[in-house]
């Protein structure tokens, strides 16, 4: 089942000067259920541009983007409020969990506009187990190290069951063990419940940890060849 489509899209800049600059150019992408796909590429050259439009943060200049087979653009700013909340998790380098609640709290933040039942509670009491967190459950993010709030930031991402996970450079502020340990338990969770994948990393260590790396140049994306 597809997730994502991207059709021939791009993303373009008007500059001050009245040019415009192309940040994406004509970018082509099918995401199926259950994929893990790894972005790599330089900084600056459109990872983030491009996760928010398959995340419906952003809307593309050109081409069409569609989510569970809707076209984006048809969307008014309510529906495409739902869709995020509904079918799509997201995690980015800083973990931006709310300072003043707990874990558990932070957590079920996404299910509170449709009231949370007792199976969000049952389903955050899980994911904290199995991510290891279920003795932080009271506590709030100043009192979490910086591994264990992304792996909250995660979880939060994951309560409402998203068709997608997409996760924008998440180790980015973890040391290498942190690293490793987040990027293993987002496989897991994209194994586990067949929810898509798409990370943004600099790290190619960590790309390969997913089943296809692209890395994305020149506004387009193309298969990673290996190297530096
Ligand atoms: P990456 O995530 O790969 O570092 P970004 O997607 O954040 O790159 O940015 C890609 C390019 O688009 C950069 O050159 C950036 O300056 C430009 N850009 C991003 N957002 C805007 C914006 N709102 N207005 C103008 N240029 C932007
Ligand atoms: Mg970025």
């Amino acid at each position: 089942m597809t997730v994502i489509e991207l059709d021939n899209v791009g993303r373009y800049y008007a500059t001050t000067a009245g040019a415009s600059i192309t940040v994406l150019d004509s970018i082509s992408l099918r995401i199926l259920c259950g994929d893990a796909l790894a972005i790599i590429g330089p900084s600056g050259c459109g990872k983030s541009t491009l996760l928010n439009l398959m995340g419906a943060l952003d809307q593309a200049s050109a081409g069409r983007v569609m989510i569970d087979g809707r076209d984006v653009a048809g969307l008014d700013d309510r529906q495409r409020a739902k869709l995020r909340n509904e079918r799509i998790g997201f995690v980015f380098q800083a973990h931006h969990l709310l300072p003043q609640c707990t874990v558990l709290e932070n957590v079920l933040v996404p299910t509170l506009v449709r009231g949370a039942s007792s199976a969000d509670l049952a389903r955050a009491e899980q994911l904290l187990d199995d991510m290891g967190l279920a003795d932080r459950r009271h506590h709030r993010p100043g009192q979490l190290s910086g591994g264990e709030c992304q792996r909250v930031a995660v979880i939060r991402a994951m309560i409402n069951q998203p068709a997608v996970l997409l996760a924008d450079e998440p180790t980015g502020s973890l040391d290498h063990a942190n690293a490793s340990r987040l990027v293993e338990l987002m496989v897991k969770l994209n194994k586990q419940e067949q929810c898509a994948l798409i990370m943004v990393t600099h790290s190619v260590e960590l790309a390969l940890r997913l089943g296809e790396v692209r890395e994305l140049r020149d506004g387009r994306l193309h298969p990673w060849r290996g190297g530096p």
